[in-house]
This record gives C-alpha cells, sequence and structure tokens, in this order.
C-alpha cells in the first residue's frame, strides 16, 4: 500500500519549483492532486498529464491564492470532482526584494497577500470539510528567512514569519479534531525562484551550508509526505526546517 494511497491533496502554485515536485512525489504515493497556477498553464496542464499517467487523479485549476473569493471557488470546485480533500499545501509564494529604504508600499502588500494571506483564505476555505471528517493535514511553506531574517526581504521574512504564527495558532485551535497544521522551512532550494540570484551570490549559499549543495524540489516534497501521512500522526505546531543544516 503506497503511503498517501486515495487520499486527496490541494496543492497552491504547482505549475513549477517545489509545488510541482511536491505533486511528483505526491502522485508516485498514490495522491490524487488538484493543484494551481496563476499564470503558467501549458506547464500546469503537462504536470496534469504526468500525474495522470502514474494512475491517480489530477487536476490543475487557474486560481489566485491571494484572493479569498477564488480559494473559495477552488475548493468548492475541488470538492465536486474529487469529493474530499485530506491534506492542504500552502506553497504558492513569491518574492518583490528590495533594501527597506526602497521598498514601496504595493511590493510589501502584494507579497503579504500572496505569501500570507493566501495561507488564511485556502485553510479557511477547507476547514469545514476537515472538520466535518475529523481528519485533516496542513501543511504551510515557510522559510528560513521567517525563522531568522534576511537584508532586503523584509516583506517576505515578514509573511514567511507571519505564516509560523499562523501555523502554531491552527494547530491549537483544530488539533481536539485531529487536524494537524505544521510548517516547513526551506533554505536554499534551487528553482525559479532562486534563478533570479548571481552566480556568486549562490556560490555565497551553498558554502555557507553545512552538506555544501542547495537543496531541490524533492527534498522539500519528502519532508511534505511524511508531514501529510500518518507516519507523522503525532506531530502538529512545528516547523520542520529542510535546510541542509544551514540554520545549525
Ligand atoms: P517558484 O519556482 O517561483 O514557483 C512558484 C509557484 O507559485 C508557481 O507555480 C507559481 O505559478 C505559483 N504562484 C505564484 N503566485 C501565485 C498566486 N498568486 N496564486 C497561485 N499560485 C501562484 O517558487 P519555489 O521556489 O518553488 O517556491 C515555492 C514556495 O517555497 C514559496 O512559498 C517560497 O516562498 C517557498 N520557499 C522557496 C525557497 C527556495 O529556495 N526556492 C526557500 C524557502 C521557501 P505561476 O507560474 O502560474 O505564477
Amino acid at each position: 500500500m503506497k503511503l498517501l494511497e486515495g487520499k486527496n491533496v490541494i496543492i497552491t502554485g504547482a505549475s513549477r519549483g517545489i509545488g510541482k515536485g511536491i505533486a511528483q512525489v505526491f502522485g508516485k504515493a498514490g495522491a490524487n492532486v488538484a493543484f494551481t497556477y496563476s499564470s503558467s498553464e501549458a506547464p500546469a496542464l503537462e504536470l496534469e498529464q504526468e500525474l495522470s499517467a502514474m494512475g491517480v487523479k489530477a487536476k490543475a485549476y487557474k486560481s489566485n491564492a491571494g484572493s479569498f473569493a477564488e480559494s473559495e471557488e477552488l475548493v468548492a470546485k475541488v470538492l465536486e470532482d474529487f469529493g474530499g480533500i485530506d491534506v492542504l499545501i500552502n506553497n504558492a509564494g513569491i518574492t518583490k526584494d528590495n533594501l527597506l529604504m526602497r521598498m514601496g508600499e504595493e511590493d510589501f502588500d502584494t507579497v503579504i497577500e500572496i505569501n500570507l494571506k493566501s495561507v488564511f483564505n485556502m485553510t479557511k476555505a477547507v476547514q469545514r470539510t476537515m472538520l466535518k471528517q475529523r481528519k485533516g493535514s496542513i501543511i504551510n511553506m515557510s522559510s528560513v528567512v521567517g525563522v531568522k531574517g534576511n537584508a532586503g526581504q523584509t516583506n517576505y521574512a515578514a509573511s514567511k514569519a507571519g505564516m509560523i504564527g499562523f501555523t502554531k495558532s491552527v494547530a491549537l485551535e483544530l488539533g481536539s479534531r485531529s487536524i494537524r497544521c505544521n510548517a516547513i522551512a526551506p533554505g536554499f532550494i534551487e528553482t525559479e525562484m532562486t534563478d533570479k540570484l548571481d552566480e556568486k551570490t549562490v556560490q555565497g549559499w551553498r558554502d555557507a551550508i553545512p552538506l555544501k549543495r542547495g537543496g531541490s524540489p524533492e527534498d522539500v516534497a519528502n519532508a511534505c509526505l511524511f508531514l501529510a501521512s500518518d507516519m507523522s500522526a503525532y506531530i502538529t505546531g512545528q516547523v520542520l526546517n529542510v535546510d541542509g543544516g544551514m540554520l545549525t
């Protein structure tokens, strides 16, 4: 029996990067995967096909995680299409980096809306279903930057730190109904998000990591697999660092 056989999962932002890696690992583990994208339709449809070929149910939805109304609509559609939701992974995220001195109000608000308010939107939208079934696992993709801070990322760090407070509060509110909520704090994971950085900065990050390499989407996906499955049935309210030892 596969670890997530027959489980229905929603992943936000899975057209590429870490979200795509999670979808692939979860598909291999037998999960039915509903996932979202905001604009990358072609890669999303390609992933939908790749997952379907694994013999699981898979569907891509265009939905802005930062919108409360779109998140409610999305969850209603997924319930109609899949019949239930066992796992929610709040993964969608963006960066709009700048030193505080140069950061505009819009860049602060947009990052908070897409990275943090999205977690409220989606968690609220799946809550009723999980409460009814008295079971569920919610995983929020935070960052080491939310734990430690990072110059040039006040907006991003605030959004990722906010996700940790949200995670711990949901764990306290919903634990009595066997709904678990945990966060993952990835370190430096090599995706399109980090492709924006120059090679010198990237090498600097790699050198500072005890395991001497950047992480892969699969490294993060494997941690998600553990937190989504019953292997972690007694774990809630935690932040799991997947960072090659960066914060040690
Ligand atoms: P990425 O390669 O830039 O991919 C981001 C994904 O999110 C894409 O599928 C994108 O879809 C989607 N997305 C963006 N805005 C969205 C919105 N408003 N609604 C729905 N989907 C949206 O990023 P990544 O590196 O995989 O990062 C994934 C998550 O891990 C993020 O929350 C990020 O903060 C976190 N993280 C990453 C790292 C790292 O080193 N890479 C480290 C720590 C934490 P479209 O292409 O359609 O826009």
